[in-house]
């Protein structure tokens, strides 16, 4: 056997004829930028995420840029967020001429504390972004009592997300902004780049809509210094197609979870935790174990592809050396770093691939 951690060519080829005819749709209308598709998209995603406005850019990371700008974060400003995320979260903080502030996360959901991320306020806090990470949703209600009592703004990571619920709604649509990504691993994958920042906010959106195409709402005439940060009507066409079955491949993420966390935990394995009032999307499955690198190289010697997310917190980076960090400063974030591993999670992972990853583990755990 032979099993990545996501199988893209598997979600493609179920879904081969309804991807051409939106493919040859785009190509025969003549119109590749800013049409039909990217506006029914956002019209979609906005719903989706029960959102008023949906707006499409270039990427996930575009849309934490796009967010933090129309927030009016820049430099001189600090915002908090977590360590234990993908490097474009704090990326974007750092490009917007912002300090990045890292606090520790909750051990359970390795979601960011909102005790940790409060203690770590000052006068020059602008905003908090939480990251639902690996698509469980953080603690949005504690975020925003903190963004209200210190008049912050809460900037959704929803790039692992986009379905997941919190207290049934959601998330994306829940903080002041939202951001999701579309690239082609995450839950709703394009075939290339892509994402949407989500608000409910009409300065906001209006102000992401402005930045992401060259700081002009007529054209030639440019209010502001801007990007060029757009979704084409390819992928938007694409995204439209996944966007119909998202709701069913979460829902099958969340089956084979339950598969692996039912006989995994039995083994003595710490299985994810999934906050009871929350719908948890599994983007990544984790588990957590002490021989790690023993287990990793077992499986992969097995055929069984695996994942460290993510082998370096970010207050550890090269890149956020000047920050002054140094190892011991966040210790969940640094524990989870070194003992999360990561098993194939894909809508199409069979039922035969997943008897045959659980039967590896429990020989190497016997
Ligand atoms: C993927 C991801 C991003 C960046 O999205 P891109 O579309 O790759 O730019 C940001 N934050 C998190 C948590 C992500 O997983």
């Amino acid at each position: 056997m032979n099993i990545p951690l996501i199988d893209l060519r598997a979600q493609y080829v179920s879904l081969r004829q309804e991807i051409r005819s939106a493919i040859h749709n785009v190509l025969e209308s003549g119109i590749y930028v800013s049409g039909p598709e990217v506006q029914l998209f956002e019209q979609e995603t906005a719903e989706f995420a029960n959102a008023k406005t949906s707006v499409s850019v270039a990427n996930g990371t575009d849309a934490l840029i796009l967010a933090l700008e129309a927030c009016g974060v820049g430099p001189g400003d600090e915002v908090i967020t977590s360590p234990y995320t993908f490097f474009a979260t704090a990326e974007a903080i750092a490009r917007v001429g912002a300090l990045p502030v890292f606090a520790d996360i909750d051990p359970d959901t390795y979601n960011l504390s909102p005790e940790q991320a409060e203690a770590k306020i000052t006068s020059r806090t602008k905003a908090i972004i939480p990251v639902h990470i690996f698509g469980q949703p953080a603690d949005m209600d504690a975020f925003l009592a903190i963004a209200r009592r210190h008049r912050l703004y809460v900037i959704e990571d929803a790039c692992q997300a986009l379905g997941a619920e919190y207290h049934g709604k959601p998330v994306g649509g829940i903080g002041h902004v939202g951001c999701v990504s579309f690239f082609p691993t995450k839950n709703l994958g394009g075939y290339g780049d892509g994402g949407i920042v989500l608000t409910n906010d009409e300065d906001i959106a209006r102000n992401v809509r402005v930045l992401a195409n060259h700081g002009s709402t007529r054209r030639y005439f440019h209010e502001t210094v801007g990007y060029n940060s757009r979704l084409d009507e390819l992928q938007a066409a694409i995204l439209r197609v996944k966007l119909s079955k998202l709701r069913e491949w979460n829902r099958l993420r969340r089956e084979k979870a339950d598969y692996y966390s039912e006989r995994l935990r039995e083994m003595g394995i710490k299985v994810p935790y999934v906050t009871p009032s929350a719908s948890h999307v599994f983007h990544i499955y984790t588990i957590e174990v002490s021989k790690r690198e023993e287990l990793s190289a077992y499986l992969n010697g097995g055929g069984v592809a695996t994942g460290h997310y993510y082998p370096c917190p970010l207050h550890l980076q090269e890149a956020f050396a000047s920050l002054g960090y140094k190892r011991g400063d966040l210790p969940v974030a640094e524990a989870a770093s070194e003992r999360t591993l990561a098993l194939p999670m894909y809508p199409e992972l069979t039922a035969e691939q997943q008897q045959y990853i659980v039967s590896r583990i429990r020989k190497f755990m016997d």
